[in-house]
């Protein structure tokens, strides 16, 4: 699957399971580029919009966002230039419906999906790692207070931006975030097993290591 081809990808797994923190490394080393429903809803409240007014909403109270919000905005999304050197969809599809939309999505686009890269981190695992998270003003950068804190206090290594606490990463709202995704995103697990796209990685592991594991897989 490697070589200079414009893999299109998407990265699952829970929240806190490390998706964010490889998908930053694995859109350089792949040249294609990352589209985070996340990221695109927190881009909307900062700016301010309806949509990530309402937004905002849903993911204060760790609840998704309604399907046809989301599917209408990766849809959009997926139409502009920089996707046609590929992309990795990180945070979407996290429902079945939001699954089937985006296969009908890529059909009409002429798209073949290359792979589903599946991080897998157990429950036990993620409060820790969510409550302790710091990501960067600037450039969105996934950090930990403890399992990958940056080179300077709350100073984004590769930007100099500032870290700051995300509102949904308190231990109310991830225990209802982690609720929402082993009711409504893990069965996508078996949806992309089926059609024979996912690649399972282990997520408790080095950083590093989880990196090499899935560039292992792409190589193949
Ligand atoms: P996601 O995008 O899947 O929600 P992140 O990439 O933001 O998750 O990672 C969640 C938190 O866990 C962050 O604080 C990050 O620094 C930390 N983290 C990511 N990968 C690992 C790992 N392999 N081991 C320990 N901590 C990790
Ligand atoms: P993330 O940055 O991926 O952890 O997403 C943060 C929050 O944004 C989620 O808890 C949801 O409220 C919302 N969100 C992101 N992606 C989606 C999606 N595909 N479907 C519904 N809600 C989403």
């Amino acid at each position: 699957m490697g070589g200079d081809c414009k893999l299109k990808l998407l990265i699952m797994g829970p929240p806190g399971a490390g998706k964010g923190t490889q998908a930053e490394v694995l859109i350089k080393e792949l040249n294609i580029t990352h589209v985070s429903t996340g990221d695109m809803f927190r881009a909307a409240i900062k700016e301010g919009t309806e949509m990530g007014k309402k937004a905002k909403e849903y993911m204060d109270a760790g609840k998704l966002v309604p399907d046809e919000v989301v599917v209408g905005m990766v849809k959009e999304r997926l139409s502009q230039p920089d996707c046609s050197q590929g992309f990795l969809l990180d945070g979407f599809p996290r429902t079945l419906p939001q699954a089937d939309a985006l296969s009908i999505t890529l059909d009409q686009m002429g798209v073949v999906l290359d792979g589903v890269i599946n991080i897998d981190v157990a429950r036990e695992k993620l409060m820790a790692r969510l409550t302790g998270r710091r990501v960067c003003k600037g450039c969105g950068a996934s950090y930990h207070v403890i399992f990958n804190p940056p080179a300077t206090e709350s100073k984004c290594n590769s930007c100099g931006g500032e870290l700051y606490q995300r509102d949904d990463d308190n231990e109310a709202t991830v225990s209802n975030r982690l609720d929402v995704y082993e009711a409504q995103t893990q069965p996508l697990i078996d949806y992309y097993k089926g059609k024979g796209l996912l690649f399972n990685i282990d997520g408790d592991q080095d950083i590093n290591k989880v990196l090499a594991d899935i560039l292992a897989v792409l190589k193949r």
